[in-house]
């Protein structure tokens, strides 16, 4: 259980940032899971180690928070050990934005639709996966693209207040191709009132990369992925003031910044 300990001592992320968990395996441990932010989460066996991946969502308080570990080692039974993440604050600016008033103040059916899509994304993102589809690094969907903008940022939209920004923001004109940020199976590919033509894709372990405002979608449901696969158009479709890539990732449902994935 040392290990365990070990593992889970003097570990911190900010606000907003995946942090990955690994020990080495010992003899007779059969399955490891964690319990974080009120989710368990499934660890992994890669060879002779553990691991998994945990999300810091950008709104956690900052200070100390909990980590349970658990190893369960069959028929020896299961050993638990608690750990604390230190969650370190991060300043998110304010951002002032002009849309088409129809995305800010909702006709009915598209209040209607908006709730819908929510549920149905809540859903995707709410499952977690016990696999890792992934085993190499995570990259940016645009190619030569090395950063993005706006992740966090408390949006007000023609003068009102909306959800906080929770994803990155990457240049990109229409027509640029979009590629799979890495190895995974597409859960969801259609039009979304407020996203446009988005891409979501299941990693597993709870890891979701999204791809939203697309001018054209190139996968369907079901499909896996490997990394680099062309899922995709850039565009301007869903309330944007134009054309980008909205690359957004969340871990176990926690919104973290997609280029914090990138140091895994
Ligand atoms: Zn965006």
């Amino acid at each position: 259980m040392n290990e365990l300990l070990l593992a889970i001592a003097g570990l911190s992320a900010a606000q907003g940032e995946a942090l990955e968990i690994a020990f080495p395996h010992a003899p007779g441990v059969a399955a490891v899971q964690a319990e974080w932010n009120e989710q368990r989460v499934p660890f992994v066996r890669d060879e002779d180690r553990w691991l998994t991946v945990i999300g810091v969502d950008l709104d956690t308080a900052a200070g100390e928070h909990a980590l349970v570990v658990e190893a369960d080692f069959g028929a020896d039974g299961k050993r638990r050990a608690t750990g604390q993440v230190e969650v370190t604050a991060k300043q998110f600016p304010t951002t002032e934005l002009t849309v088409e008033p129809g995305y800010v103040e909702l006709s009915p059916e598209n209040q209607e639709r908006a709730a819908r899509e929510a549920r149905e994304t809540a859903v995707i993102y709410a499952t977690v996966t016990p696999e890792r589809f992934w085993s190499e690094p995570f990259a940016v969907p645009v190619r030569g693209a090395t950063s993005g903008s706006n992740f966090g940022h408390r949006r007000v939209f023609n003068g009102e207040g909306r959800d906080p920004h929770s994803g990155a923001d990457l240049r990109a004109t229409t027509g640029t191709p979009i590629y799979a940020a890495n190895r995974g199976r597409v859960v969801l590919a259609k039009d979304l009132f407020f996203s446009g033509n988005a891409v979501f894709i299941d990693h597993g372990l709870g890891v979701y990369s999204v791809y939203l405002h697309l001018s054209e979608i190139r996968v369907v449901p079901g499909e896996m992925l490997e990394k680099g696969t062309l899922l995709g158009l850039a565009g301007a479709t869903g309330r944007v003031t134009g054309p980008h890539l909205h690359w957004g990732v969340r871990v176990q449902n926690a919104r973290v910044d997609p280029f914090s994935l990138l140091a895994l």
